[in-house]
């Protein structure tokens, strides 16, 4: 397949296709996050950007509601589902193919919206303001947003991430972001490295060799693998001025403008 055309979204899917989760996390964060919610009495519930469902499934562990996956890759949805009945969830739990942006739900439909590692793609403020519609009043947001830690940091890492398209901002701003959309800040913190180490990069390099292998020579391919290989090194060598943080808010019942 030296000389096939494919592109980078085809391998992103590829690559991220058989991982449990897409992005950095884990079960015993999920859970965190879970617990700083007051009220688990949450019947309707969305995971937006769900991937192939590794956190659905643990939300589905741990509460006892409906959640509707969504996510824009059909072959995720198709995994999603798979997982979803193979753990006997098929009955409560649905991944659903759609946009973050335009939200297939009703007016204060939903008691939660989930989001781990999805919302910079549209951005923290207009996801949370576009979302916030959506949930009952008293409902709660949780999402993982990559952030930095410092108000200064390496040019070399600033223009990665700008030149991913992915927009940081600081913790403290962030929040503020979530305050000044009608949330009341509950909690935030900061997932830990092996996170991102253990639980996606090392998956991630496996697929990535059997991607090399499959395409040997294909220099799309070759290309697409030297930068995910340059996020990892980059990661370890400014690993302290950002990382991925957990934003745990509650719709706050009072209009706002
Ligand atoms: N939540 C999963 C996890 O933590 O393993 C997946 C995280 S992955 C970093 C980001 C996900 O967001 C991908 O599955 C991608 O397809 C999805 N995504 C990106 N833009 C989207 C959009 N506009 N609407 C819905 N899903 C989107």
């Amino acid at each position: 397949m030296k000389n096939e055309q494919i592109s980078i979204i085809d391998l992103i899917i590829e690559t991220h296709v058989g991982l449990e989760r897409q992005g950095p996390g884990s079960s015993e964060m999920t859970i965190k996050a879970l617990s700083f919610l007051d009220n688990h009495n949450l019947s309707r519930v969305a995971d937006l950007g769900c991937g192939t469902g590794g956190q659905t499934m643990v939300l589905a562990q741990n509460i006892t509601g409906i959640i509707t996956g969504l996510d824009l890759f059909p072959d995720f949805i198709t995994v999603f589902n798979d997982n979803a009945k193979k753990l006997n969830f098929q009955e409560r739990v649905n991944g659903i193919v759609g946009s973050m942006e335009n939200l297939p739900f009703q007016k204060e439909e939903l008691d939660l919206i989930w989001s781990e590692g999805a919302i910079d793609n549209i951005g923290f403020e207009k996801g949370l303001t576009h979302w916030k519609d959506f949930l009952k009043k008293s409902g709660y947001v949780v999402v993982t947003c990559p952030s930095w830690f410092t108000d200064k940091r390496p040019a070399e890492i600033e223009k990665f991430w700008s030149d991913a398209g992915c927009k940081l901002d600081t913790i403290g701003h962030n929040i503020s972001i979530m305050q000044k959309v009608g949330y009341i800040p509950v909690a935030s913190f900061i997932i830990p490295e092996k996170c991102w180490t253990d639980n996606y990069f090392a998956p991630r390099e496996v697929a990535e060799k059997a991607l090399l292998e499959k395409y040997t020579g294909n220099p799309a391919v070759e290309e697409f693998i030297a930068n995910q290989r340059r996020e990892v090194q980059l990661y370890n060598r400014h690993k302290a001025y950002y990382g991925y943080v957990f934003y745990i808010g509650k719709k706050n019942g009072y209009p706002i403008d």
